[in-house]
């Protein structure tokens, strides 16, 4: 760093009315986050309000020094860490609620969020399984999902808006500022998409290819890991809390089993298809039979997915893009009254136990065990032989179909590199975390492990990364994802928001 530090703090400190502060403490504490990475920066902001913001960042491009956004840091690729002043956008937890729209602050947490539409019968359907700690921002800015998105779709499918403060101290209102989404629409056009995943969730790059008019502009945004824009706000869409959740746990004697049945499940319309393999269900004591392998947890939320809902349904993307036909008349997901278990039992043909969940209570207890696979896998180390646990392969998206192709490149690299995997997640998209366990002295296998594995995945028209974004863990493969023409096209887009390329440097751009 060619600048003064303690200069550019009395300049910070002249320019905000938040507080600035470089202390050991606070620089030890904004070093780190969910993720295994470690960064520690040298200023940190906590702006009031937006002339905070529009200040720091003009007073960093004279200064020529990174500004990253921070959220909850419950972000698992290090997008949150960086170099030089980090913004904790925690003082702009506003939220309001009209009908179904609600006008978000972009350091609002997830449980503000709920607690706000509880009252309202009213949920927001990204729902990252951290639970209540992640913010408005970090979900934006990582286009995130969870449980749900099979039904809902990621954040890029719920939002309606977005108020940003750009590299150059813009403040930015996509979609409604025409002039910027001219620009983006140009450089959109020059996209080649045949190069982009064809999945239904996709957090890698920048997601020009969901820019198809003057009113989809704004999803240039989502998904862009803070490197293109500060979020100010957001306008998103609320859907209809369910009143008659049914969970169906299914056991399975293979994962091989469960890839068979689940385009037939996805079919019949339900709002989640997770798995969680052997480790995970070890942790579980419900009584599973010993043959079982794995699971699937099938929630169908009783709500019909046209009218009453603004956000699309991912699901007939996912069949459509694996030729499947659409969700079939009757389905269970439609009509909960009709025969569910006769209709799931004919979907899930290689189940080997069916149980049903029911209660709010019971179902969330349930849950519960599948929002703990993170915290189950990290726990099946074995601290003797000094494991380790690297997160680059842990968010591959794939086509459903080729689920079983991609389970058995695991096992391939399982037996090549003598590693171990835990896998568990967002099966019903084809969104697979890999937990991948390496012995400490064969951490050097890792980018041969991440090379063939990433390659693999996009030979198969997949996403590197389904949910979690490409952070400090993934950004070296955005390349081989997209192609030199598209990255262009990315630059394109950096520079005309980040022509200093002071936001968050080194994610998704090198
Ligand atoms: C146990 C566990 C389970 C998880 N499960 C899921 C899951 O099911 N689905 C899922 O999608 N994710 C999941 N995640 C990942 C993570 O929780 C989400 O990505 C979350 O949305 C990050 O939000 P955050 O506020 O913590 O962001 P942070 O970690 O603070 O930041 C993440 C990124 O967002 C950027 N950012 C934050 N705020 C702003 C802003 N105001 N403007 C611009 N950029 C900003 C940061 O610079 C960074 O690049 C999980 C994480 C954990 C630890």
């Amino acid at each position: 760093m060619t600048y003064s530090m303690s200069r550019l703090q009395r300049r910070l400190e002249s320019a905000v009315s938040g507080e600035v502060d470089s202390s050991q403490a606070f620089r030890e504490y904004y070093s780190v986050d969910a993720s295994s990475y470690r960064i520690r920066p040298g200023i940190i902001v906590i702006p009031r309000d937006t002339d905070d913001v529009v200040a720091v960042i003009t007073v960093a491009a004279e200064f020529g020094t990174p500004v990253t956004a921070r959220g909850g840091g419950t972000g698992l690729v290090g997008g949150a860490l960086n170099r030089g002043i980090i913004l904790d956008m925690k003082r702009f937890d506003h939220v309001e609620l009209s009908g179904y729209d609600i006008a978000a602050m972009s350091g609002t947490t997830r449980g503000k969020l709920d607690d706000k539409l509880k009252p309202s019968g009213l949920l927001f359907a990204p729902n990252p399984s951290v639970g209540p700690f992640c913010t408005v921002g970090g979900m934006l800015a990582n286009n995130s999902a969870g449980s749900k998105s099979l039904k809902y779709g990621s954040m890029i499918d719920c939002v309606q808006s977005v108020t940003f403060i750009d590299g150059t101290g813009r403040i930015v209102s996509l979609p409604d500022d025409h002039d910027v989404g001219e620009k983006i629409l140009d450089i959109a056009c020059g996209i080649e998409r045949e190069r982009f995943p064809t999945v239904s969730k996709n957090s890698s790059g920048y997601r020009l290819d969901a820019v198809v008019d003057m009113d989809s502009t704004h999803k240039t945004l989502i998904g862009s890991e803070g490197t293109l824009g500060v979020f100010i706000s957001a306008g998103m869409k609320a859907v209809d809390r369910p009143k008659d959740r049914i969970l169906y746990v299914l056991e399975y004697g293979s994962v091989t089993d469960v890839a068979s049945d689940c385009l037939d499940i996805i079919r019949t319309g339900p709002a989640a298809v997770e798995f969680v393999d052997s480790t995970i269900l070890g942790h579980m004591e419900e009584g599973f039979d010993a043959k079982t392998d794995c699971l699937l947890f099938v929630e169908y939320d009783g709500l019909d997915s046209s009218g009453r809902h603004s956000c699309n349904t991912s699901a007939s993307r996912i069949l459509d893009s694996a030729g499947a036909g659409r969700c079939k008349n009757g389905a269970v997901g439609d009509s909960l009254g009709s025969e569910p278990e006769r209709i799931i039992s004919r979907a899930a043909h290689s189940a080997t136990s069916l149980r049903r969940i029911t209660g709010e209570n019971e179902i969330t207890r349930w849950w519960g065990h599948r929002d703990a696979s993170l915290h189950y896998s990290l726990t099946a180390t074995n601290e003797d032989t000094e494991e380790r646990v690297p997160h680059i392969i842990e968010d591959a998206s794939i086509p459903v179909i080729r689920l079983p192709a991609l389970f058995d490149v695991l096992a391939k690299i399982n037996y090549k590199y003598k590693t171990r995997t835990i896998t568990y997640g967002h099966v019903g998209n084809g969104n697979i975390h890999v937990r991948l366990i390496c012995k400490k002295d064969r951490m050097k296998d890792l980018p041969e492990i991440a090379a063939e594995y990433l390659e693999t995945v996009i030979g198969m028209g997949g996403s590197i990364t389904g949910e979690h974004g490409d952070g400090l863990a993934r950004t070296k493969y955005v390349k081989n994802q997209y192609g030199a023409r598209n990255i262009r096209q990315f630059e394109k887009i950096k520079r005309f928001f980040d022509p200093a390329g002071i936001l968050n440097p080194g994610k998704i751009l090198e």
